[in-house]
């Protein structure tokens, strides 16, 4: 469905991604772990170009955005943020963040339906009954007129679930959607994540929780320094890990 093809990415003088190659195939979850810093978020952030790379290719369904392309821009003029295939590109996927950045002074149905109205200019009636029926399936059916402080942290990253497929993104981009949790709402968020991995969504997690990548997804990747260092199914690279950086990580984590 995706695929990452030679990204590079430098901020300033430090190189963050260092060339990374890998497929998000169809339908499946992979989940990206690493040491803080290895750049993970970064590679999220490329594949919606919240982030512009300085080189490589991106490619999700039949959007193709070559980054070196469009920073050179067309006619000697950079292109960048406005080009027509970096808006095609964030239509495709739908983000949920670290921290769930949800508008506080819009109500938990508003948050759901705002990208839908005013972005994709879906009749307002049509995006509220659909922001009814995504809170339903994350389990908030009964709180779509509060406020995001009248809910707790782990019903807010529900609300953010739902904010990234009311988009109805064909990809489904997880930025550690539980680290800013207490240990107790952790649960409720995975939970509703394997249900859309049961439905055959099609995801990329970045995620420290290891018994979740171990569960639920179908391929691991592990970044470190800013290159894939070793990916497979979950039972070869996190129970049978190869490459002594994967081996000192997992012992580190597990
Ligand atoms: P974590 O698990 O802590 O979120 P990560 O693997 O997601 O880490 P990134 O957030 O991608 O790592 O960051 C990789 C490196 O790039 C870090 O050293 C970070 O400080 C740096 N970095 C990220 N964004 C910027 C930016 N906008 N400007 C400068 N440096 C940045």
């Amino acid at each position: 469905l995706a695929e990452v093809r030679g990204i590079r990415k430098s901020f300033g003088t430090l190189e963050v991604l260092k060339g990374i190659d890998f497929e998000v195939p169809a339908g499946k979850v992979t989940a990206l772990i690493g040491p803080s810093g290895s750049g993970k978020t970064t590679i999220l952030r490329s594949l919606n170009a919240l982030d512009l790379p300085d080189e490589g290719i991106v490619r999700i369904q039949d959007t193709t955005v070559d980054f070196a392309t469009l920073r050179r821009g067309r006619h000697g003029h950079a292109v960048g943020e406005s080009a027509r295939e970096v808006v095609v590109l964030r239509a495709h996927s739908g983000m949920v963040f670290q921290q769930h950045n949800l508008f506080g002074h819009r109500t938990v149905l508003e948050n759901v339906t705002e990208g839908p109205v005013l972005v994709q200019g879906h009749p307002r009636t049509e995006a509220e009954q659909e922001g009814r029926e995504l809170l339903a399936k994350v389990g908030l059916a009964d709180q779509a007129d509060k406020y995001p402080d009248q809910l707790s942290g782990g019903q807010q990253q529900r609300v953010g679930i739902a904010r990234a497929l009311a988009q109805r993104p064909d990809l489904l981009l997880f930025d550690e959607p539980t680290s800013a949790l207490d240990p107790e709402l952790v649960g409720e968020v995975l939970g509703v994540m394997r249900q859309l991995a049961d439905e055959g969504r099609t995801m990329l997690v970045v995620t420290h929780e290891m018994r979740f990548a171990r569960d639920v997804a179908d391929q691991v990747l592990f970044m470190d320094t800013g290159v894939v260092v070793e990916q497979g199914a979950p039972a070869d690279v996190i129970d049978h890990p190869q490459h002594p950086r994967t081996q000192a990580f997992l012992r580190r984590v597990l």
